[in-house]
């Protein structure tokens, strides 16, 4: 049986199944007008001059660290505490992932320890906006400054996250967003590099088509017959224009989206006050959280287990999902990662917990939630 609550549901209404019955009709589907419009659109939003829509955030990440020279022999400093597709692309360009460890507080990407594992193979940082909440970026760029590095954001989760009262992926050279379900806004799986440099942005449209100098939409929009070129060996990456049309039917209600999850997360922080052991997210003075997960931790002297509150959440019919987990402790990482020191990962890995969080949840859904919660903490 499914759980009556879920860990998260898109919020979808009737616009996003006419926006992509119309691409059907008019018989463009993959040309790219719509994705075109879709790119425009985010890149316009957080203040970019250019996105590249990807088949997801996964590829975009691989697009931003081939562009950015990533290769045999260099290291790329990343975080543990991360979705497992954070560091894969690493592997794909054959560089080695460097883990440093994060900052308890935030959960995000520690500058401190980020520095301490530069080396003279370093080539770049990719740092996560963890859940939604902006890393410190201000010190990470001067991290990259100061020592030659470029600096690639997993900005899978924050679409619509504010550092220091700007949009993140308008900030900085290369950012990667997701449409996957479980991020702000879907497209059923999407993403888009998004980037200050038009060179950059040029590359990336080659790439994402098989490395074809000529892309349908220019030759479709033609008034003369084009050939096109394979200088370099490219990928299928690209979004459909299907997807497209969904995405900028989702933008519309992005306000709307964040300010509901935004409205319950405050919600879930007063409530979550009357219990003992549950620590909440926390959202430093320079962020705007645009609370992708709302994630718990399990204080450590908390006499039920992170699991077992699981577990025991799921029989009363509520969906939750371990928090963060750490890359380097999985078996395709481990032998890479052997000697990493990092325990404020680990601990996060194994005391964080997801609680259900979306923008169509009621007040009393997350009413019982944290009366559930308590249940199980034994204070009700
Ligand atoms: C979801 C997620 C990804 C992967 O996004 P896809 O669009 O599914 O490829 C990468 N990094 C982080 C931090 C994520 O949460």
């Amino acid at each position: 049986m499914t759980p009556r609550i879920p860990i998260t549901r898109p919020y979808f209404d009737r616009s996003e199944e006419e926006a992509i019955a119309r691409v059907i009709r008019s018989g463009w589907v993959t040309q790219g007008e719509m994705v075109e419009a879709f790119e425009r659109r985010v890149a316009d939003y957080v203040g970019a001059p250019y996105g590249v829509a990807t088949s997801s955030c996964t590829t975009a990440l691989h697009l931003a660290l081939r562009l950015s020279g990533v290769g045999e022999g260099d290291e790329v400093i990343v975080p543990s505490l991360s979705y497992i597709a954070t560091a894969n692309p690493i592997l794909y360009q054959k560089a080695t992932p460097v883990f440093a460890d994060v900052d308890l507080e935030t959960y995000n990407l520690d500058p401190l320890k980020a520095e301490e594992r530069i080396t003279k193979r370093t080539k770049a940082i990719v740092v996560v906006h963890q859940l939604g909440l902006s890393a410190d970026l201000d010190a990470f760029l001067d991290l990259a400054r100061r020592y030659g590095l470029l600096l690639i954001q997993d900005a899978a989760c924050a679409l619509g996250a504010e550092y220091k009262g700007r949009k993140i992926g308008g900030i900085g050279d290369l950012a990667c967003v997701s449409f996957h379900p479980r991020k702000i806004i879907t497209t059923g799986e999407g993403g888009m590099l998004l980037t200050c440099d038009k060179a950059t942005s040029d590359k990336a449209r080659m790439l994402r088509s098989h490395g074809a100098s000529v892309s349908d939409l220019v030759r479709h929009r033609a008034q003369r017959v084009l050939f096109e070129k394979y200088e370099e060996v490219g990928y299928n990456y690209r979004m459909t224009d299907i997807q497209a049309a969904m995405g900028l039917a989702q933008m519309q209600k992005l306000q709307e989206i964040l300010d509901k999850r935004r409205m319950l997360a405050g919600r879930y922080n007063e409530l979550l006050k009357a219990l003992p052991w549950i620590v909440p997210p926390r959202e430093p003075v320079y962020a705007t959280h645009t609370y992708q997960s709302y994630c718990i931790r399990v204080a450590d002297n908390c006499p039920v287990a992170r699991d077992e509150i699981m577990a025991r959440m799921l029989e009363f019919g509520i969906a939750t999902r371990a928090g963060c987990m750490a890359i380097h402790r999985e078996a395709s990482y481990r032998a890479l990662a052997e000697g990493s020191k990092l325990p404020v990962t680990e601990k996060v890995a194994d005391t964080t917990l997801l609680i259900p969080l979306f923008p169509s949840m009621s007040t009393g859904m997350q009413d019982e939630v944290v009366g559930r919660l308590g249940e199980i903490l034994g204070t009700c």
